[in-house]
């Protein structure tokens, strides 16, 4: 039987080694990061500034392990228009996933003073899709440490289930070169090691499944988007926000989406007014900002352009009118420095891999989110796990 390597075990990794597992392929995930349990996932941060600050983690799991659980459907017209059709997946996807709103009793104070302020100032704002169970699901506010209750759905889950499928996982070890023999992957390399495959789909994320590709002489690493964003906020005395669960509400604005959001920069910036972790309600701005940074080698970059400040300036503005509305001191509204937490495009469909998302070298593949054309301005997972299962279909039927 043939031998499937999966690089990386994160959103596109450990799904497309579900779906190829349960079809009893012959599959081994490689994955640089340690096995942690989620609430311990924060330990696993991998943060850099490179023009932005970049936020990602190195586990079983990858990013997953950190999210706020945001479920909302992106650049399915996008790449419906590339000729990938991924309608059915999301359904599918939304399902496995148990996607859904949770109940006003996961809503806290401030969240709630933050959906009326927005509506009573004319924005429409939903509820945040998640999946996040509801039962489990402890209002904490640690979404982003690693849930303390394991409520999400994380990358690490998928990767329990496919073991049970007899999958092979070997974590704690980074791959660090392609084989390829005549045109044709011939496995992965972790410094002296040899794993020898028939078939290699890299899930590495977008900042490593790039330097892994240029290594075997590919074009990859230009596009590089983030869905920059910043964090809006200000005091509320003993709003206790910071205790909730975090973006459990949405609004968007054109290329801009707000949803409420803690960070502990504030608290910092916010010190000269006494400000403590439960005296703060922000707001995140994230924008679908332009693709203009790029991974070289280990150079990698992303400066915000004169568009996207325009973005983050106009979010901003709202999010400060909805925060004064909603109680807060506008003297004390401030924000953190720019960020990005959803790289993507390095490796895109139309550039450097087809609409099978192979790339030149046959029976290598990409299923992360290098291979989004262009920032979705919006919670990426659902795409790339649906993105990751229609691959894993396609090699079924291959
Ligand atoms: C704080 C935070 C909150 C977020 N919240 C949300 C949210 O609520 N909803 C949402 O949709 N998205 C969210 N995201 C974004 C989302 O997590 C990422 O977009 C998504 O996980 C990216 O999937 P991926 O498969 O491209 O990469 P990843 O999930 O990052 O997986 C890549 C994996 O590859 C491994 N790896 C890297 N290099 C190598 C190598 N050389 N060899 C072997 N393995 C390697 C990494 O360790 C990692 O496990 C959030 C991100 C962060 C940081």
């Amino acid at each position: 039987m043939e031998n499937i390597v999966i690089v990386g075990s994160g959103a596109g990794g450990a799904s497309v080694a579900r779906e190829l597992s349960k079809a009893k392929k012959n599959v081994t995930i490689i994955e640089k990061g340690p096995s942690v349990k989620s609430k311990k996932a924060y330990r696993c941060y991998e943060n850099s500034n490179v023009g932005v600050e970049l936020l990602k983690t190195s586990c079983v799991g990858g990013a997953t392990m950190v999210t706020a659980g945001n479920a909302v459907r992106t650049c399915q017209h996008t790449l419906k228009m590339l000729g990938v059709d991924i309608e059915k997946e999301l359904d599918e996807v939304e399902k496995d996933l148990n996607v859904n709103a949770l109940p006003d009793s996961h809503f806290g104070e401030g969240t709630k003073r933050v959906m009326d302020a927005a509506e009573s100032l004319g924005f429409e704002v939903q509820k945040m899709p998640k999946f996040i169970d509801p039962t489990l699901c402890k209002p904490c506010g640690k979404c982003a440490f690693g849930c303390p209750n394991d409520a999400k759905w994380t990358g690490s889950k998928y990767v329990e289930e496919v073991k049970r499928y007899g999958a092979k996982v070997v974590d704690g070890t980074p791959v660090t070169e392609l084989m390829v023999q005549d045109g044709k992957i011939a496995g992965v390399k972790s410094g002296e090691r040899e794993f020898p495959a028939d078939k290699v789909i890299l899930a590495s994320g977008a900042i490593e499944t790039p330097k892994l590709l240029q290594r075997a002489g590919l074009n990859a690493g230009e596009n590089l988007f983030v869905d920059t964003f910043v964090t809006v906020g200000g005091m509320l005395k003993g709003i206790k926000f910071n205790k909730e669960v975090q973006m459990n509400a949405l609004l968007k604005h054109g290329d801009v989406v707000l949803a409420p959001h803690f960070s502990e920069i504030l608290v910092d910036k916010l010190q000269g007014y006494g400000a403590k972790t439960e005296d703060i309600l922000g707001i995140m701005v994230k924008i679908k900002d332009e693709a203009s940074g790029t991974v070289m080698g280990d150079s990698v970059t992303k400066y915000s352009t004169a568009h996207d400040v325009e973005l983050l300036a106009e979010g901003s503005a709202i999010a400060g009118s909805i925060l004064t509305e909603a109680g807060v001191d506008p003297r004390t509204l401030t924000s953190t420095l720019a960020r990005g937490a959803h790289p993507g495009g390095t490796a895109a469909i139309g550039s450097v891999v087809d609409k099978n998302l192979e790339t030149e070298i046959s029976g290598l593949f990409v299923a992360d989110a290098s291979v989004f054309p262009q920032a979705p301005g919006a919670p990426p997972v659902l795409t790339i796990v649906a993105l990751a299962k229609k691959l894993g279909k396609y090699l079924i039927r291959d």
